[in-house]
């Protein structure tokens, strides 16, 4: 994959260089036909013209002497009297085109423009054409004869270092774009074809991808930090889940062994009926958290699988908190909790129902976590847009790192601190979905062993 996007990369450029090239080439012509032609033509009308008006001014010299010195100087010339005698000076013309009556209108006294007419076809190379047909001619009157003389630069006496010159700039501008194309081509193909190969190795499970550009500020380099970034969060997707099938199959698996041995103990005929009470009711306490948790995870799965499970409707949050309180009255009661809340009458447009779990959770949380005759405050505040509900108990706490995880499916924190209640491990990460399905947030703050805080926070209007 990487070769050919390498040789694509290239080609296209190798491709763009030689199209603008050839553009190029075009607009230089078309400003040569229409601008430098004419005036080169004109310059040389000039200078045609300066050599006849030296020979007329000054008819003692002869004037073969001086045509053979221009000739030395950087042109080639060519005279023709009225006879058709014909001379020449300087470097050959590589063609003898004029016609006849090109030199007999410049017998009349016409002058002869071979350049601004020589064929447009010829591009700008027309310029080195070394025809007759591509000179100035002009009248001349020397010694009562009439002749025809005509003139054009002697290109390679005057501009061959140019060429040559122009040439090597030429050649080497496209062998060096060449090689630099090649080079930064790969320079530009190599990370792709290095994120191309960490795909394919995520393709096949390997979840740990760190040969990665990251470092480059560009987009391969965002592109490249994106992709990495995405390959931690699979990797953690795919822990979790590892870790939430090992989990459910532990936590179905416990309880179930439970019931079965309690029940066996129960056909026994040397167990009491006391004992048998006993068994009943550890029987009754597994079957409830077997179905708290499948009631959990069916209510997980739905928060996951559809956004519009949500259903907002206005009601008064600060009734639903005490409604809650109301219900857990016995529970508090039982456990010697001290309670105390501050909840203003509030309206907000949320789920009730899914709200409702929210609060159950934590405050059942704050219940379970808690010290004996230990005490929870519940605070309801808000502002313009939102509002916040805080839980404070003065339980066992969470520590810094167990903060992070808590939210985590099935996370429990310290076993052994928490071996005495009972629980799923779900509670949490179902509160932090819903309020994360409100558009809201939730934080933590603990202080070890001395209580939690939980503070949502949600928009009023949804
Ligand atoms: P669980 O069913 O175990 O209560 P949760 O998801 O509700 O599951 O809570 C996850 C873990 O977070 C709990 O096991 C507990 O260790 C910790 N936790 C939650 N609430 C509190 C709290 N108020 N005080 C101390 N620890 C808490």
């Amino acid at each position: 994959m990487m070769r050919s996007l390498y040789v694509k990369f290239a080609a296209v450029t190798i491709g763009i260089m030689f199209l603008s090239g050839v553009v190029a080439f075009l607009i230089s012509n078309t400003y040569y036909q229409h601008s430098l032609k004419p005036q080169n033509d004109e310059k040389n009308t000039k200078i045609a013209l300066e050599m006849a008006a030296f020979i007329e001014n000054n008819p003692e010299i002869t004037m073969s002497d001086y045509l053979s010195n221009m000739a030395d100087i950087g042109y080639q010339l060519y005279l023709v009297d009225n006879d058709g005698r014909e001379q020449l000076f300087g470097a050959e013309f590589r063609e003898n085109n004029l016609t006849d009556s090109d030199i007999q209108k410049v017998l009349d006294g016409e002058i002869f423009h071979g350049m601004v007419h020589f064929p447009r076809q010829t591009f700008v190379t027309g310029f080195f054409a070394n025809e007759l047909k591509n000179s100035i001619g002009v009248p001349v009157t020397y010694q009562n004869s009439d002749y025809a003389l005509f003139i054009r630069p002697d290109i390679k006496l005057l501009f061959n270092e140019m060429h040559l010159l122009f040439g090597v700039l030429f050649a080497l501008t496209i062998i060096l774009s060449i090689l630099f194309v090649l080079f930064s081509t790969n320079y530009l193909v190599k990370p792709i074809s290095r994120l191309s190969t960490a795909t394919k190795q995520l393709a096949k499970g390997k979840l740990q991808v760190n040969t990665l550009p990251t470092k480059r500020k560009d987009e391969l380099g965002e592109l490249s930090t994106s992709f990495s970034q995405m390959a931690k969060q699979i990797e953690k997707n795919d822990r979790l889940r590892k870790e939430f099938v090992s989990n459910i199959s532990h936590d179905i698996q416990s309880p179930l062994s439970n019931i079965k041995g309690y029940t066996n103990l129960l056909n026994d005929k040397e167990t009491s009926e006391e004992e048998k009470k006993q068994y009943t009711s550890i029987i009754n306490e597994e079957i409830s958290r077997l179905s708290i948790m499948t009631d959990q995870l069916l209510l997980l799965s739905s928060l996951d699988q559809d956004q519009h499970i949500v259903k907002k409707k206005r009601f008064n949050i600060s009734s639903q908190l005490k409604d809650l309180l109301t219900s857990y009255h016995w529970l508090i009661q039982e456990k010697e909790i001290m309670l105390s809340y501050t909840l203003p009458d509030l309206e907000i447009d949320a789920d009730p129902s899914l709200l409702n779990t929210v609060w159950d959770n934590l405050l059942s949380n704050a219940l379970k976590y808690n010290h004996p005759a230990g005490s929870i405050d519940i605070q309801l505040t808000y502002t313009e847009g939102h509002c916040s509900i805080s839980f404070t108990d003065t339980g066992i706490g969470i520590s810094k790192e167990e903060t992070e995880r808590i939210f985590d499916r099935f996370y429990r924190a310290d076993a052994s601190r928490t071996r005495s209640v009972k629980g799923t491990g779900l509670g949490l990460s179902i509160v932090a979905t819903i309020v994360e399905l409100h558009g809201g947030t939730i934080s933590v703050q603990s202080d070890n062993m001395a209580g939690t805080t939980f503070i949502v926070k949600l928009p009023l209007r949804g």
